[in-house]
């Protein structure tokens, strides 16, 4: 199953190049009253309410899919965990590239761990990414995005995967600086998801996607998850000993080398085997 989210809240289920409204669904997804919970309804109800979506989608003309705006598959992720350092080509770039790096240690992610980003930073590939320092270097970060279907805490890798409702395609956009990561990988538009949600059920094993990166027509970065070097099943059961996961949570699974500089009026296309292609356009803040 392929959901996506577009136009103002509305719900779409994706079949081939159209997308189906099924909107409808979110009248299932029970009263919360205030506060709300820290969790995104629709992925934690997702599993007791695929056939109804279908169903929905089924009764729904419909529409192609590039006459849509995409806005970020999961509306409201309680968490945006992502990987620093997860690939061995891009730990060898960053640490030959001292300059770009402002002369911080890069350190291995076995050591680090993880870091968080703001869930304000998150957008849909319909919007454009809003560079907010465009006097200074941003980059682009291509990386396997997981989101999280059920509680998790204290999980083995072994167990993990049972814990993914389904993936995406991230854009860890990052601004260059001293400042600390969470900070420089939070502005606004900063965390790309999309185009859609692809369940965990429809991708099967996360470990051997390949993946690429156009800027203006340009091949950036190319990888295979396979060299990940904290598997997608280790970075769960890592995120999971230092806080519970809750349907909905993102995980950025880190992003390999050809990391580069974009500017206002730059197109990215991004593609995730298995998933689907999307296209990011890039403007500098007024
Ligand atoms: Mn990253």
């Amino acid at each position: 199953m392929r959901l996506c989210q577009f136009e103002a809240g509305r719900i779409g289920l994706v079949r081939g190049t159209q997308v189906h409204d099924v909107t409808a669904i979110a009248a299932r997804l029970g009263a919360h009253g205030y506060p709300l919970p820290r969790h995104d309804l629709l992925i934690a109800a997702l599993d007791g309410l695929r056939a109804e979506i279908e169903a929905l989608a089924d009764q729904a003309a419909g529409r192609p899919l590039d006459s849509v705006t995409l806005s970020a598959p999961v509306a409201n992720p309680g968490k945006l965990i992502a990987a620093p350092v997860n690939y061995l080509d891009h730990l060898s770039e960053a640490r030959e590239d001292l300059i770009v790096f402002f002369q911080q240690k890069v350190e291995e992610i076995d050591k680090i761990g993880l870091f968080l980003k703001a869930t304000s930073s998150l957008s849909g590939c319909g919007q454009a990414i809003r560079l907010g320092f465009p006097d200074r270097r941003t980059d682009h970060e291509l990386e396997l995005a997981v989101v999280i279907g059920r509680t998790a805490r204290h999980v083995t890798p072994d167990a993990a995967l049972a814990h993914v409702a389904g993936y995406c395609i991230g854009l860890d956009i990052t601004l260059r600086g001293p400042e600390e990561r969470s900070l420089r990988k939070s502005g606004d538009t900063h965390s790309v998801l999309g185009p859609w949600l692809v369940t965990a059920d429809e991708l099967g094993d996360p470990s051997g996607l390949s993946m690429h990166l156009d800027v203006n027509g340009e091949r950036r970065q190319t990888a295979n998850t396979r060299d990940l070097i904290l598997s997608v099943p280790d970075l769960i059961a890592l995120a999971s000993r230092h806080y519970t996961l809750h349907p909905g949570d993102v995980l950025f699974t880190g992003t390999p080398a050809g990391v580069g500089e974009i500017r206002g009026g730059d197109v990215i296309d991004a593609t995730i085997e298995r998933i689907g292609s999307m296209r990011v356009r890039v403007e500098a803040a007024q």
